[in-house]
């Protein structure tokens, strides 16, 4: 497929799931960059005010009349999607919500894409797809064996991408398996509103704030160092930076492919917060607790790929300026 000729003021991206956190940070870069920028969000974990950029549609997938509308109107180069529910203990519970959510939401955005002539998609994936890899850091060739019901429903996407890659010539998509965001806009902005959420980062800070008693480490007894579950923390503002990488891959033409997003290194649960303690300065209560469903030990990328093929260069690799940015931000709230 040959390059898209257009200004980059003239390059049209629709973003679902922009008011979302990771979503209004990649609306944020989009802007900053000048292009032009719809965010579609149902605003059921979003918030209008996180959309720094251009303007905000509220409906959901499931409403393809709507959808519909929304792309025959605004005629986008390229969409970009991070609707989704992501919470893994949550897809453990109620399967049904995150294949109708994730999967066949996803099918609607496709249909109508292709209905509409929009040819390229950027897909938020995640490295719950690999679920657990025998190779760690884990490379994109790895087997996809998802291990709850969030990860298949992602891997499902990433299934029905590459078989419309193979069907259609001219339609062309970038998935991004990202491992553990975090951190928030270096200015205040915008970070981690969604107030279920369970991630480590968020929930160690909450606690260090008052708003939890305390926190649980979930598993002592995993095959680590120090016995707590080893992730790959990346910032959300790097995040942001290879979708635009990814974008521009697909606007001069690139082919269809898939890209760990990490550091290519790990810290335990343990290390995350000693470092939430040093950077809040508070020593909030710990309890260690048995595993959580639907975890695996550790999680790891091999980043080689992108850094190489997107020529993609992480600017905030440094847990400590992660914890930070996310501590000022939930100060804020
Ligand atoms: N974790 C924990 N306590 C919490 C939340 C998370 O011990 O309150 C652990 C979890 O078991 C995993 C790591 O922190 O080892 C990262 O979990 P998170 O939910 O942030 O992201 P995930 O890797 O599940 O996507």
């Amino acid at each position: 497929m040959a390059g898209l000729e257009k200004k980059k003021e003239q390059v049209r991206i629709l973003v679902t799931g922009g008011a979302g956190y990771i979503g209004s940070h990649v609306v944020k870069a989009l802007g900053e960059k000048g292009y032009d920028v719809l965010t579609y969000d149902n605003l059921s974990s979003g918030n209008r005010w996180a959309v720094l950029h251009g303007d905000l549609i509220v409906t959901d997938l499931a409403d393809k009349n709507a959808l519909k509308k929304a792309i025959h109107d605004y005629k986008p180069d390229a969409v970009m999607h991070f609707a989704a529910h992501i919470i893994v203990p949550e897809s453990v519970r109620e399967p049904l919500k995150y294949y109708q959510n994730n999967t066949v939401n996803t099918l609607n955005l496709l249909d109508v894409m292709r209905d509409e002539g929009v040819k390229r998609v950027i897909f938020s994936s995640t490295a719950a797809v690999y679920g657990l890899p025998e190779e760690m850091p884990v490379s994109e060739n790895a087997l996809l064996l998802p291990i709850n019901p969030y990860g298949t429903s992602k891997m499902m996407t990433e299934r029905i991408l590459k078989d419309l890659s193979s069907a259609y010539d001219d339609f062309r998509y970038v998935s991004l398996r990202y491992f553990n965001v975090a951190g928030a806009d270096a200015q205040g902005r915008i970070g981690q509103a969604y107030k279920k959420s369970t991630h480590l980062i968020t929930r160690a800070l909450k606690t260090a704030k008052g708003e939890f008693e305390k926190l649980q480490i979930f598993g002592t007894d995993y095959p680590t160092p120090d016995g707590t579950g080893i992730r790959d923390y990346i910032h959300v503002d790097d995040i942001a930076d290879a979708h635009l990488s990814a974008l521009e891959y697909l606007i001069q033409g690139g082919e269809s492919d898939v890209f760990n997003c990490g550091y290519g290194h790990g810290y335990s649960v343990k290390e995350v917060v000693e470092t939430a303690k040093r950077v809040t300065g508070v020593d909030f209560p710990v309890e260690d607790t048995g595993r959580r469903e639907g975890d695996t030990p550790i999680l790891i990328a091999d980043s080689s790929k992108i850094r190489r093929q997107l020529n993609w260069k992480p600017k905030y690799d440094d847990l400590e300026y992660i914890i930070k940015t996310a501590w000022e931000w939930e100060k804020r709230k």
